[in-house]
């Protein structure tokens, strides 16, 4: 690399160019459980599907239940503050397990 090249402004990464520096260590059971009753009755306009960072939460078309890809879960706990009417059930992974922070 050249000076040139080593002053110029950083590359801005993108949130999947991030999610590529995170390691995880799934676990064999989910730590994320959803209430589909609750969900039924959502009074949040689904919010879990549009503000997890990792696309954990997907609803298929045609379905009427939230798919949880719990291995994927950065741990922010945004979901648990933002779905108001209860309907997920939270804990942190088993030990050891979960996401990894390669760059803290
Ligand atoms: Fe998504 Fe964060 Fe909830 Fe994990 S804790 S499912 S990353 S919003």
């Amino acid at each position: 690399m050249n000076i040139e090249e080593a002053l110029k402004e950083p590359k801005k990464l993108t949130l999947e160019d991030k999610l590529f520096t995170v390691k995880y260590n799934a676990a064999k059971e989910t730590h994320i459980k959803v209430d589909n009753e609750i969900c039924k009755k959502c009074t949040t306009n689904r919010i879990c599907l549009t503000i997890c960072p990792a696309k954990v939460y997907e609803l298929e078309e045609g379905h009427t239940e939230v798919h949880v890809s719990f291995e994927n879960c950065l741990e922010c706990g945004t979901c648990r503050v933002a779905c108001t009417d209860n309907a997920i059930d939270w804990r942190c992974p088993q030990g050891g397990m979960g996401v990894c922070y390669r760059f803290g």
